[in-house]
């Protein structure tokens, strides 16, 4: 249980898949520009619950966006993974 724990940030948060894209603070800068682009485009993304925020990046126009989103934070969490050895 305990190696599944975020090394990357200091949140003492599981690693799961909602931690890597909506919490973890490695990525707040990447998340945040894509809201932005995405806010423009869906008006209440801000207002949303976490896992309908999600459903509503991977549907329609913004699956290309998103996919760019999740490799972008992969390529960060390597190299911060890498800077740590
Ligand atoms: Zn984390």
């Amino acid at each position: 249980m305990e190696e599944r724990l975020c090394n990357i940030c200091e949140s003492g948060e599981m690693e799961h898949e909602f931690h890597f894209i909506c919490h973890c603070t490695l990525y707040s800068n990447i998340r945040e520009s894509f809201l932005q682009h995405v806010g423009n485009t869906i008006t209440n993304i801000w207002e949303l619950n976490e896992v309908t925020k999600i459903k509503t990046l991977m549907f329609k126009n913004f699956v290309c966006l998103f996919a760019k989103l999740i490799c972008d934070m992969f390529e960060k969490r390597d190299d911060s993974l890498f800077l740590q050895t």
